[in-house]
């Protein structure tokens, strides 16, 4: 029988200013490590190191614009090997969203940490020391740029993130995303 990949989405927004996002929220060596520990790292283009610092990047912005997503799915117990496919259409939505306020606001978005959904099965070009093949699509996450993703949903989105500790996606699942300006 096919798997029951429907779900129903909720939104969240907040508003901050920049640097007491920055000031409250952000914990670059903390995040870092754990960054270093995955197999993205200095692998794919939206992903860390970069070769720039994050924080001269994101200076001349005075707020920004957070949004959250909640996934949660119809059947309660889909294997997480399933997480992707599910966010998949609701990055693709959100992402396209994002970079439509980039623009709009003049500012920088901050997309999703993990896979890259525009290369299909390709590797990554950074993998061959290329540049990025739709760079008109990629930002960083948020993650990437050592912000706390489980404290921004909490404290300003009120969303607490669920984790899986059985092999099954938790109750639902939670993006979060926004634009610097
Ligand atoms: S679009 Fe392709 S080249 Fe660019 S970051 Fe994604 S996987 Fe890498």
């Amino acid at each position: 029988m096919p798997l029951d990949l429907t779900y129903t989405t909720e939104r969240f927004c907040a508003e901050m200013d920049a640097a007491a996002y920055i000031a409250n929220f952000r914990r670059a060596d903390y995040f870092m490590q754990f960054c270093r520990e995955c197999g993205n790292y200095g692998r794919r283009h939206g992903c860390p190191h970069f070769d720039y610092d994050p924080l001269s990047v994101i200076a001349p912005y005075r707020k920004i614009h957070i949004i959250g997503v909640k996934i949660v799915p119809h059947d309660e117990n889909l294997p997480l090997s399933e997480a992707n496919t599910l966010m998949l259409p609701v990055i693709l939505g959100l992402n396209d969203e994002l970079l439509a306020l980039e623009k709009s606001l003049g500012g920088m978005a901050f997309g999703f940490a993990g896979s890259c959904p525009y290369c299909g099965e390709a590797p990554c070009a950074r993998i061959d020391g290329l540049p990025c093949r739709h760079p008109d699509k990629v930002r960083p996450s948020l993650e990437a740029f050592g912000f706390d993703i489980s404290k921004t949903a909490s404290d300003l989105l009120g969303l607490e993130i669920k984790w899986s500790y059985d092999g099954s996606i938790p109750e639902y699942l939670v993006l979060v995303c926004g634009v610097y300006y």
